[in-house]
Protein backbone atom coordinates (compact mmCIF):
# COMPACT_ATOMS: atom_id res chain seq x y z
CA UNK A 1 0.00 0.00 0.00
CA UNK A 2 1.21 3.57 -0.72
CA UNK A 3 2.52 6.21 1.71
CA UNK A 4 -0.16 8.98 2.41
CA UNK A 5 -0.83 11.22 4.54
CA UNK A 6 -3.88 12.63 6.13
CA UNK A 7 -5.08 15.50 8.51
CA UNK A 8 -6.27 15.08 12.08
CA UNK A 9 -7.23 17.37 14.63
CA UNK A 10 -7.41 17.09 18.35
CA UNK A 11 -10.66 18.35 19.24
CA UNK A 12 -11.63 20.57 21.96
CA UNK A 13 -13.35 18.44 24.66
CA UNK A 14 -10.35 16.33 24.17
CA UNK A 15 -7.75 19.74 24.37
CA UNK A 16 -9.84 20.95 27.18
CA UNK A 17 -8.91 17.36 29.05
CA UNK A 18 -5.04 17.39 28.77
CA UNK A 19 -5.26 14.61 26.20
CA UNK A 20 -3.13 15.81 23.57
CA UNK A 21 -0.68 12.98 24.39
CA UNK A 22 -2.91 10.41 25.13
CA UNK A 23 -4.12 10.22 21.94
CA UNK A 24 -0.70 11.08 20.20
CA UNK A 25 0.15 7.77 21.77
CA UNK A 26 -2.39 6.14 20.31
CA UNK A 27 -1.39 7.69 16.63
CA UNK A 28 1.90 6.38 17.00
CA UNK A 29 1.44 3.35 18.48
CA UNK A 30 -1.15 2.34 15.36
CA UNK A 31 1.76 3.06 12.79
CA UNK A 32 1.41 6.32 12.11
CA UNK A 33 3.71 9.46 12.23
CA UNK A 34 2.87 12.87 13.29
CA UNK A 35 4.79 15.03 10.43
CA UNK A 36 3.19 18.27 11.41
CA UNK A 37 1.55 19.51 14.05
CA UNK A 38 -0.10 22.90 15.78
CA UNK A 39 -2.28 24.11 18.53
CA UNK A 40 -4.22 26.56 17.55
CA UNK A 41 -7.84 28.62 18.34
CA UNK A 42 -9.56 28.22 15.34
CA UNK A 43 -11.48 31.32 14.16
CA UNK A 44 -15.32 30.95 13.35
CA UNK A 45 -14.46 31.80 9.93
CA UNK A 46 -12.04 28.74 9.74
CA UNK A 47 -14.24 26.08 11.36
CA UNK A 48 -17.07 27.25 8.78
CA UNK A 49 -15.16 26.33 5.71
CA UNK A 50 -13.61 23.35 7.55
CA UNK A 51 -16.65 21.80 7.80
CA UNK A 52 -18.65 23.44 4.75
CA UNK A 53 -20.05 20.30 3.67
CA UNK A 54 -22.14 20.06 6.84
CA UNK A 55 -23.48 23.37 6.26
CA UNK A 56 -27.08 22.06 5.82
CA UNK A 57 -27.09 20.19 8.52
CA UNK A 58 -28.98 20.85 11.51
CA UNK A 59 -26.03 20.38 13.91
CA UNK A 60 -23.62 22.71 11.92
CA UNK A 61 -24.30 25.52 13.84
CA UNK A 62 -23.49 23.30 17.28
CA UNK A 63 -21.08 21.48 15.69
CA UNK A 64 -18.96 25.07 14.95
CA UNK A 65 -19.24 26.46 18.12
CA UNK A 66 -17.69 23.56 19.78
CA UNK A 67 -15.05 23.78 17.29
CA UNK A 68 -13.90 27.02 18.47
CA UNK A 69 -15.06 26.65 22.11
CA UNK A 70 -10.76 25.65 22.93
CA UNK A 71 -8.11 25.42 21.24
CA UNK A 72 -7.01 22.53 18.74
CA UNK A 73 -4.57 20.67 17.56
CA UNK A 74 -3.92 20.27 14.06
CA UNK A 75 -1.77 17.22 12.82
CA UNK A 76 -0.69 15.59 9.30
CA UNK A 77 -0.39 12.08 9.70
CA UNK A 78 1.71 9.87 7.49
CA UNK A 79 1.93 6.31 6.97
CA UNK A 80 0.79 2.76 4.38
CA UNK A 81 -2.67 3.85 3.88
CA UNK A 82 -3.27 6.74 6.79
CA UNK A 83 -6.26 7.44 5.77
CA UNK A 84 -8.20 4.56 5.89
CA UNK A 85 -5.98 3.65 8.69
CA UNK A 86 -6.30 6.93 10.69
CA UNK A 87 -10.57 6.45 10.51
CA UNK A 88 -9.93 2.85 11.87
CA UNK A 89 -7.98 4.04 14.65
CA UNK A 90 -10.46 7.06 15.44
CA UNK A 91 -13.47 4.53 15.59
CA UNK A 92 -16.87 5.04 14.74
CA UNK A 93 -18.35 9.06 14.51
CA UNK A 94 -20.83 7.94 17.73
CA UNK A 95 -18.36 6.98 20.41
CA UNK A 96 -21.27 4.54 21.75
CA UNK A 97 -20.56 2.39 18.13
CA UNK A 98 -16.66 2.56 17.93
CA UNK A 99 -14.90 -0.62 18.53
CA UNK A 100 -12.83 -1.39 21.41
CA UNK A 101 -9.59 0.05 21.65
CA UNK A 102 -10.29 3.26 19.28
CA UNK A 103 -9.61 6.80 20.42
CA UNK A 104 -13.30 7.50 20.10
CA UNK A 105 -14.43 4.46 21.81
CA UNK A 106 -11.83 5.14 24.86
CA UNK A 107 -12.01 9.40 24.95
CA UNK A 108 -15.09 10.23 23.09
CA UNK A 109 -17.84 12.12 24.95
CA UNK A 110 -20.85 12.18 22.64
CA UNK A 111 -21.47 12.00 19.13
CA UNK A 112 -20.73 15.65 19.09
CA UNK A 113 -17.29 15.69 21.18
CA UNK A 114 -15.88 13.04 19.50
CA UNK A 115 -11.99 13.93 20.47
CA UNK A 116 -10.99 13.73 17.00
CA UNK A 117 -11.35 14.04 13.17
CA UNK A 118 -9.79 12.36 10.11
CA UNK A 119 -9.93 13.06 6.18
CA UNK A 120 -12.49 10.58 4.43
CA UNK A 121 -10.75 10.40 1.30
CA UNK A 122 -7.23 11.30 -0.78
CA UNK A 123 -8.83 14.65 -2.21
CA UNK A 124 -10.17 15.85 1.02
CA UNK A 125 -7.10 15.06 2.91
CA UNK A 126 -5.02 17.03 0.42
CA UNK A 127 -7.46 20.00 0.79
CA UNK A 128 -7.37 20.13 4.37
CA UNK A 129 -3.81 19.98 4.85
CA UNK A 130 -3.41 22.94 2.56
CA UNK A 131 -5.99 24.43 4.96
CA UNK A 132 -3.97 24.71 7.59
CA UNK A 133 -0.09 23.75 7.06
CA UNK A 134 2.05 25.12 4.48
CA UNK A 135 4.46 22.85 2.71
CA UNK A 136 7.85 23.31 4.58
CA UNK A 137 5.67 22.85 7.70
CA UNK A 138 5.67 19.14 6.73
CA UNK A 139 8.48 17.14 7.59
CA UNK A 140 8.22 13.60 6.67
P1 LIG B 1 -15.05 14.10 11.32
O1 LIG B 1 -15.43 14.68 9.96
O2 LIG B 1 -15.04 15.13 12.42
O3 LIG B 1 -13.81 13.29 11.23
P2 LIG B 1 -16.86 11.90 10.90
O4 LIG B 1 -16.32 11.91 9.51
O5 LIG B 1 -16.76 10.66 11.70
O6 LIG B 1 -16.17 13.06 11.76
P3 LIG B 1 -19.11 13.42 9.93
O7 LIG B 1 -20.37 12.80 9.48
O8 LIG B 1 -18.16 13.98 8.91
O9 LIG B 1 -18.37 12.37 10.90
O10 LIG B 1 -19.52 14.57 10.95
C1 LIG B 1 -18.60 15.62 11.26
C2 LIG B 1 -18.69 15.95 12.74
O11 LIG B 1 -19.96 16.54 13.00
C3 LIG B 1 -18.63 14.74 13.68
O12 LIG B 1 -17.33 14.32 13.96
C4 LIG B 1 -19.31 15.29 14.90
O13 LIG B 1 -18.41 16.10 15.66
C5 LIG B 1 -20.40 16.17 14.30
N1 LIG B 1 -21.66 15.42 14.19
C6 LIG B 1 -21.95 14.47 13.29
N2 LIG B 1 -23.20 13.97 13.46
C7 LIG B 1 -23.71 14.66 14.52
C8 LIG B 1 -24.95 14.64 15.22
N3 LIG B 1 -25.93 13.82 14.84
N4 LIG B 1 -25.09 15.49 16.26
C9 LIG B 1 -24.11 16.34 16.63
N5 LIG B 1 -22.90 16.43 16.02
C10 LIG B 1 -22.71 15.60 14.99
MG1 LIG C 1 -16.17 13.66 8.30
Amino acid sequence: MAIERTFSIIKPDATARNLTGAINAIIEKAGLRIVAQKRIQMTRAQAETFYAVHKSRPFFGELVDFMISAPVVVQVLQGEGAIAKYRDVMGATDPSKAADGTIRKVHAKSIGENSVHGSDAAETAAIEIAQFFSGNEIVG
